[in-house]
Formats: structure tokens, sequence, C-alpha cells
């Protein structure tokens, strides 16, 4: 599709021929004792700190030394609304209409207050599937959740796994399962992008397999958001959960986002839990009167929210709303089929990409499955100033963000990894 060539000077080109190549210079690139800066490739872990961040938080932690609880009315983002201002472009990042989202608490504890919500296990109907190598932290809580409502969380658990010999999950296999067992199955809670081989999934379709069978859908995408078109709303998915430190860069253990299917905007019987901040923003500091359920997302919240967290979420979320999630996308895909292109340049076969090769079935991460390999392939890696990430037992993840990442980071990478495969 691009017509790439394989040299430094191509690769500098490219990144002077990038529209979006002036957003590089808006974060802190992490560097060597030297001053050098590494190649970072783990946005997918922790995402780069821009550098409007610390202007953000200050500005609050200074509205507090001088106002107070005034704050909350009088800051120059007053703080009792302060997640409004979140919304819009958090919406648009992860393709929802504002009313569909809320930033709230964090990822796993949103992923457990959407399953009180949506997981509503009955006699027939209790089991929930999930992908066979969720992230670890999904799979727990589908299982205490399980054990939460009574039922064993092994026979509860119903996996969607890869054919033996393979990495990444077919769909006709998923629709084997709803054939056969789809009208015991509560809940189908799907890592969007599935964080160790780097699948992005076709979420309506999924949603789709899932409603028909009578199944409630959710999508925790961690790694989508802010990555790849996540179209929540257009997916029809009943709930989905991300985090903001990844791809979002808005910094260590930082709130986390949450979908709610307009659908289910105005439906006050749908279980939940409920705080203060789920209840009528204009009798909320009445404090006597009965609940007041508010509508959409917003009517999850439980708690009044960390503003210091907010404010590197909004800091962040200025520069998406500024590049647009389409045109990082464009970027990203030719960022990651270059990466691609030089991977297989190689022409090693200690190396392959278990990540799907299709644009469109995948985000920025590329996973490379390093034959009979140890840690030790990586350890080398990183001494030559490569911040990559590890998984056990053979995969090395990368991800070029288009944000930040160049292609000159992506040129740079292949030759230090040659340089080690030749060893
Ligand atoms: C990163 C990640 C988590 C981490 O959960 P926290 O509650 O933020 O610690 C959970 N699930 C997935 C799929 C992730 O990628």
């Amino acid at each position: 599709m691009y017509n790439y060539k394989l040299s430094l000077e191509y690769a500098q080109q490219q990144d002077q021929e990038d529209p979006l190549n002036s957003y590089r210079s808006q974060f802190h690139l992490p560097k060597d004792n030297l001053g050098n800066p590494l190649i970072y490739m783990t946005g997918n872990s922790l995402g780069l700190q821009p550098k409007t961040t610390k202007t953000a938080v200050n500005q609050e932690l200074e509205d507090w030394a001088n106002l107070g609880v005034e704050g909350h009315f009088e800051a120059k983002n007053p703080w009792l609304p302060y997640h409004e201002f979140l919304t819009e472009s958090m919406a648009h990042v992860v393709g929802a209409k504002p009313i569909e989202v809320i930033v709230m608490n964090t990822l796993t504890a949103n992923l457990h207050f959407m399953m009180v919500s949506f997981y509503q296990p009955t006699k027939e109907r209790y089991k929930i599937l999930i992908e066979s190598d969720a992230f670890p932290s999904d799979k727990y809580a589908v299982e205490s959740q399980l054990r939460h409502h009574g039922y064993d969380d092994k026979d509860g658990v119903v996996l969607w796994k890869p054919r033996p010999g393979e990495d990444l999950l077919r769909y006709e296999d998923l629709e084997t399962i709803l054939e056969e067992q789809g009208d015991q199955i509560a809940l189908i809670m799907i890592g969007g992008i599935n964080y160790y081989t780097g699948q992005f999934f076709d979420l309506k379709r999924i949603t789709n397999l899932g409603h028909k069978s009578g199944c409630k859908v959710g999508f925790d995408c961690a790694h989508g958001a802010g990555n790849v078109a996540l179209n929540l709303h257009d997916s029809g998915a009943d709930f989905a959960v991300w985090c903001t430190y990844k791809y979002l860069n808005a910094g260590p253990g930082s709130l986390a986002g949450c979908f709610v299917h307009e659908r289910h905007a105005n439906n006050k019987a749908l279980n939940r839990f409920t705080g203060w901040w789920s209840h009528n923003k204009k009798t909320r500091f009445n404090m006597r009167g009965e609940f007041d359920q508010l509508p959409g997302a917003e009517g999850w919240q439980l708690s009044n929210p960390p503003i210091l967290s907010m404010a590197a979420i909004k800091a962040s979320l200025d520069i998406f709303s500024k590049v647009g999630i389409e045109n990082l996308v464009n970027k990203s895909k030719k960022l990651t089929a270059y990466f691609e292109y030089l991977l297989k340049q190689l022409g090693d076969d200690t190396i392959s990409i278990i990540t799907p090769s299709n644009p469109d079935e995948r985000g920025c991460q590329l996973s490379i499955q390093v034959k009979n390999a140890d840690k030790v392939l990586h350890d080398k890696l990183t001494k030559t100033g490569v911040i990559s990430d590890w998984r056990e037992p053979d995969v090395i993840r990368c991800a070029p963000v288009p944000l930040y990442n160049s292609f000159e980071d992506v040129y740079r990478l292949v030759e230090k990894l040659k340089g080690i495969l030749n060893e």
C-alpha cells in the first residue's frame, strides 16, 4: 500500500512530510544518562507526559492554595463541574455521544461497577465469556463477580480461545460458542484490543452476535482508547471501560473512562451502586431529599472526583482535540505499516509478528514473537536505548505512538534489533 524504502534518509524524509510531526516536541521524551532521548515504544503501557500537563495541574494547585473550598465555584476551571470539561473531547476520542461518557474511578473499578449493572445472572443464564488471553485484571474481576453472585468461577467462565497453533481469535469460533451455550451466557466481556497480540476486534460484530443470543456485551478498551477509532456508540455495546494512562497520556494511575450506551441513559430500573455524585446535580447539595438518579453515564459516578488527576486528563485531551482521532489513526497506520515492513525486510525467521497484518484489525502495537527467546534479547535491546515491553514467554511488544514517535524512531529500533539478532 505504501511505497517504503530502507534507509535512514527515507525515514527522516517521512518525518518531514508528516503533518503531525510538530506534536513530538509537545511531549517530554525520556532520556539516557547522557541526555540522549531513548526510543520509547511503551506508550501502550504508560503514555508520555505532555509539556502542558504541569501548567494544568499547577493551575489547580494554585487555585486550591488561593481559594480553598471556594475553588469549587471560583477556580479558573471550577471544580464542581470539572468532569464536564472532559466529556466532549473524551466522547470524540472513543466515538461516543457526550451523554454516554464519564471519566471516573479507575479502570478495574469501573469494570466492576459496569458488571453490577450489566451482569445480572439467573440460574439458567449466569456465565461470562471472555477471551482466553484476557488481561489478568479483567479475568480476576470477572471471576470475582461470579463468586460474588454465588457461582463457581471455573464453571462460569467461558473462554474464546485461539485454535491450536494460532495466536489470533476467529469470529467463527465465537459463533460456535454462542450457538452451543449462548443461552447460558449472561455477559460477553472482551478486551477491545487484546493487550498481548494487539488484535483489534470488530466491536460491532461481537455486539451483534452477543445481543442475538440475549447476552449483554461490554468491552475493556484500555488498549484502544486514543489508539484506534473505537466508534463505541455505533458498536451498540452496552458498556465499555478504559484507562487514561496508556495512549491517553494522563499520567500513572490516572482516572479511567466509562461508556454506557445511550439506550440505557434513562433506565432507572437498571441495578447500580450509587453515591451523591450519581444524584441530580441541581439538588445534590440539599442533602436530605430522596435519591434522584442523574441520566446518562454521569449517573454511575459515586464520588466527587480528584481534580489534580482530571487536570492532567484535560491537558492531554486538549491535544487529542487539536489533532483529531481520524488524523491520528491515519498516521498510525502508516507508521506501524512502516515498522512491519522494516521487520519483514530483516528476513530473519527467528522473529515473527503475531499482530494481525490487516491495518483495520490492529492499532499501533506490533507484538514480535522471538523463537527460543528468553528475556536476554529484550534486555540487550534495553541496553541499546530502546524502551520496549517483554511479555512471557517470548513476545516483545512495541507501540510506535503516532503523537510522539517518529519514522526515525522505528527505523533506529529495527536497526538495533537487527544488530542483536546478528550477534
Ligand atoms: C492496563 C489494563 C488494565 C489495568 O487495570 P487498572 O485497573 O488500571 O490497574 C486492565 N485491563 C486491561 C485490558 C488493561 O489493558
